[in-house]
């Protein structure tokens, strides 16, 4: 993990932990850039621009010390520091934008603040303020903001937010804990990953404290807890999990999981599903082109530099899969641009962002990509897409099939019929009723969804 971390191996769980709890992604791009030094209660970070550590002292300062305060017990001082000017070679790629750093003015000494006794681990540049509400997000923000302002109010309890990856989903969870605390300073909130509360609740056996494990949950007002996926099918885990749940909604009070599939879809003991489903359920969909230019505005605006218009519909339109590599894409160029002192244009954007931009003309989608990948879900084989077998375990996918080839391909119906050994009154009856499926069915259509964009990818390869 952190190179320039030797000299300090007790450091090391601290940075671990501060890169669990930001994820690996943010991590490499914030903070493993940085060299640190560490003597008597100051860490010093030496930075490659002064915006690094803008945005290092805005987002995750708090987290840094709180990481110190738990493995260390020690609350630490952090100094920012810009690194000693280099000769900046020729850039092609991120990483190598992050290396070469030019020499900036120093930036200056930034006191960390003390904070709520109780370590809720929120990252407080994550909140509404922040977030841009889309008819994607819509009901998952209204459904947060619900949860933050009638904290355990059956009504909103629990509150299930899913989603795929890079959607908001822990930026509205981080979210809900800061508007709690900003209301009430005092309130227990805690924010935890699927996958900490795993290796604690493991730990916890294996040192037999189970009661302070339980102790320390039950008595919580709020419970945030992301990525719930990874608790799922880890039996004692999930049981204790189970339990710390109901303890926690019997007394009213807050629950918000969030995950990357459906509640369904988790598999879960009857008697938790039945609970999950019986609070609010909140889907984060793909945004729009018009949304993903208005986060892209946001996030300059954020970071006060001069990027146009022309520019952030270009990377809006050409990074459609999810927030975080909008966001990051955002972040390469104006570091590249940064870095040289160059205006960012379209066409060092489509230069420098080459590997992740598509452009939604050139994705060809194929018939047999849709078989496979549908074949895939549903365990069936590639004949049997063109067999005459009528069981509903392959007839229903076979019909999926064809409603998706109708969706993403040009073909005409007749065509699509050839490919499923059909004709194409077949294809109309199969388009139409998985169509009404998905209007009825919100879980169906997130499924469906999954499957398109598990198409494109293997299509966009
Ligand atoms: P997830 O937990 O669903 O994988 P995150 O909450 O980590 O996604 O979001 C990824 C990045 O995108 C974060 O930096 C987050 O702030 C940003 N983001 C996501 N949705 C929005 C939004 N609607 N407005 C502003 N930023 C957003
Ligand atoms: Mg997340």
């Amino acid at each position: 993990m952190v190179d320039n971390l030797q000299s300090y191996p007790q450091l090391v769980p601290v940075f671990k932990d501060i890169e669990n709890i930001i994820g690996k992604d943010t991590y490499d791009m914030w903070l493993r850039p940085a060299v640190f030094e560490y003597k008597e209660n100051t860490l010093t970070i030496i930075l490659p621009t002064p915006f690094w550590g803008k945005t290092i002292k805005e987002r995750y300062q708090c987290i840094i010390t709180d990481a110190f305060l738990k493995h260390l017990g020690v609350e630490i001082t952090i100094v920012y520091q810009i690194a000693p000017q280099e000769p900046a070679p020729v850039i092609n790629s991120a990483q190598d934008v992050i290396a070469a750093s030019p020499a900036e003015v120093a930036a200056p000494i930034l006191k960390t603040a003390v904070n709520n006794p109780f370590p809720s681990r929120l990252n407080s540049s994550y909140t509404f303020d922040n977030f841009i509400e889309s008819p994607s997000n819509r009901f998952a923000y209204k459904a947060a903001e619900a949860a933050a302002t009638k904290m355990g109010n059956r009504e909103n309890n629990p509150l299930v937010i899913y989603s795929s990856p890079g959607l908001g989903k822990t930026h509205l969870l981080h979210a809900i804990g800061n508007q709690i605390l900003k209301s009430n300073p005092n309130a227990r909130v805690l924010y935890m990953s699927g996958e900490e509360f795993v290796s604690e609740f493991l730990e916890c056996l294996a040192n037999k404290s189970s009661d302070s494990f339980r102790k320390k949950y039950r008595g919580l007002d709020c419970l945030l807890m992301d990525d719930i996926q990874f608790v799922v099918g880890k039996q004692h885990c999930s049981s204790e999990f189970f339990y710390t749940f109901n303890a926690l909604f019997e007394n009213r009070k807050q629950i918000v999981l969030s995950s990357d599939r459906t509640p369904q879809q988790l598999e879960w003991d009857e008697r938790l599903s039945s609970r999950l489903l019986s609070g609010i359920i909140a889907e984060i969909k793909r945004p729009s082109v018009e949304t993903r230019i208005a986060i892209l505005r946001q996030k300059r605006d954020s970071i006060n530099f001069d990027i146009g218009d022309d520019v952030l519909s270009f990377i809006a339109e050409g990074v459609q899969s999810n927030i975080r590599e909008l966001e990051g894409s955002l972040f390469r160029l104006v570091a590249y641009c940064g870095m040289h002192g160059v205006t960012p244009t379209i066409s060092i954007a489509k230069e420098l962002l080459a590997d992740i931009l598509v452009s939604g003309n050139d994705l060809v989608i194929n018939v047999n990509s849709i078989k496979k990948i549908v074949g895939k879900r549903f365990s069936i084989k590639m004949e049997d897409f063109n067999s005459k077998r009528k069981t509903q375990s392959i007839a229903w996918p076979r019909q999926i099939a064809m409603y998706l080839t109708t969706e993403l391909t040009d073909m005409s119906l007749p065509e699509i019929g050839r490919e499923f050994n059909r004709d194409h009154s077949t294809v109309v009856h199969a388009r139409d009723v998985v169509k009404e499926k998905v209007e009825a069915d919100p879980f169906f259509a997130a499924e469906i969804n999954q499957l398109i964009l598990d198409i494109k990818a293997v299509d966009n390869k």
